[in-house]
């Protein structure tokens, strides 16, 4: 019986234990994937300690114990199921986490991204069955994966740079349902975070004409606008407006021909008051559209007839498509994305409660934090 190492949580709150396991065989339409490189989101520091005093073994939302976390695992495919005809052992792929039932009504009819079911395999979801199905995330070394979760690897993509695809991913479908593309303006509320980097970095190569950013770090901010000086602008904003008109209204609507910005992607952390990112929602345009990707946990001061006759419109996004996924290697192959900036933090398997407990020492997203399986020592 072939072993492995893998980095398991017994209890909440507790450190997580280097445990030996059973290497699991993948099924017909799996692959079994070594495990190279798995990005550390620092959200997992407040899952895995139970950072809400709410997280109980019998809660439905979380894995049962002991779990296997890490959401964003890069590797080598080791093995292929029987069915599987189009990935060969060896092949440099990334694993989508995004888990779905395939038999809904909404999976059978190809969305997905809307199955009740909808998990993210080694984080949480809403399935206990595809939890149970898929118990393995990255900070082990090897994971099984169903082979369409698999983005293919250009050589010139680094595992550790992959392993930053699941911020990378968020931001990129956010962004395309809101229409990011040549001409556009875009406002990045929280520009030199986790998220709000990659949306930058994005916006850059999906050719976004004017970027505006903002944050709270005045160096931050300077280190995002010298990626595009000519492109991107960025003002560090208190969480409330310091004066009326809003000083960051007034200075969107100026950059912005005026009148505003086409689009707004929030990305703001968790904490973050409502008032934050309404802010920023008044800074599109009549017709402007605005998607959530950020933690905004409070409720929203709407008024629905001022989104009525501005024609504003404010969509939610989750996580991102296979495909998708295959467009920004594509576009990091061509050169257009642009993964250079990010400065990788890799660490050994054996370094992941360290790295747990460090993560609030970063340079905003330039910080990308790696763990390294197939080191234990
Ligand atoms: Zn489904």
């Amino acid at each position: 019986m072939a072993t492995m190492i893998a980095a398991r949580l017994h209890a909440y709150g507790q450190p997580m234990t280097l445990d030996r396991i059973e290497v699991p065989q993948p099924r017909a339409t799996d692959v079994l994937v070594e495990v190279k490189a798995c990005g550390v989101v620092p959200n997992l520091t407040r899952v895995v300690s139970n950072y809400f005093g709410t997280l109980t073994p019998d809660n439905k939302m979380m894995p049962p114990l002991p779990a296997i976390f890490g959401l964003d695992p890069a590797g080598v495919v080791a093995k292929v199921g029987e069915q599987v005809w189009h990935v060969r052992p060896g092949e440099r792929v990334y694993v989508n986490p995004g888990r779905s039932c395939g038999s809904c009504r909404m999976c059978r009819s190809g969305q997905a991204y809307d199955c009740p079911s909808w998990t993210l395999q080694g984080y949480f979801g809403r399935s206990q069955e595809i939890m149970r199905a898929y118990p393995y995330g990255g900070l082990a070394q090897f994971i099984t994966a169903p082979a369409t979760a698999l983005v293919k690897l250009p050589d010139s993509v680094s595992f550790e740079a992959a392993a930053r695809l699941g911020y990378f991913g968020t931001a990129y479908a956010a962004m395309k349902k809101i229409g990011v593309g040549p001409g556009q303006s875009l406002l990045i509320n929280g520009i030199s975070g986790q998220l709000g980097l990659n949306a930058a970095l994005l916006a850059l190569a999906m050719g976004a004409t004017k970027i505006l950013g903002t944050g709270r770090n005045q160096k931050l901010l300077d280190r995002v606008k010298a990626l595009s000086p000519k492109r991107i602008e960025v003002l560090a904003v208190p969480n409330a407006p310091s004066a009326q008109p809003d000083p960051l209204v007034v200075w969107a609507r100026k950059l912005a021909d005026g009148h505003g910005v086409d689009g707004m992607i929030d990305c703001l952390p968790p904490g973050a008051p409502a008032s934050a990112m309404m802010r920023a929602l008044y800074c599109l345009r009549r017709g402007g559209r605005a998607v959530n990707v950020g933690a905004v946990m409070e409720t929203l001061p709407i008024n629905a007839f001022w989104m009525m006759t501005n024609r504003i419109s404010l969509q939610g996004s989750v996580w991102f498509t296979t495909g998708e996924g295959e467009d920004m290697v594509a576009m990091a192959a061509a050169g257009t994305l642009d993964l250079s900036v990010l400065r990788h933090r890799v660490s050994p398997l054996s370094k992941v409660n360290e790295v747990l407990a460090g993560m609030d020492d970063r340079d905003g997203g330039f910080t990308n934090f790696v763990i390294d399986p197939t080191r234990v020592g």
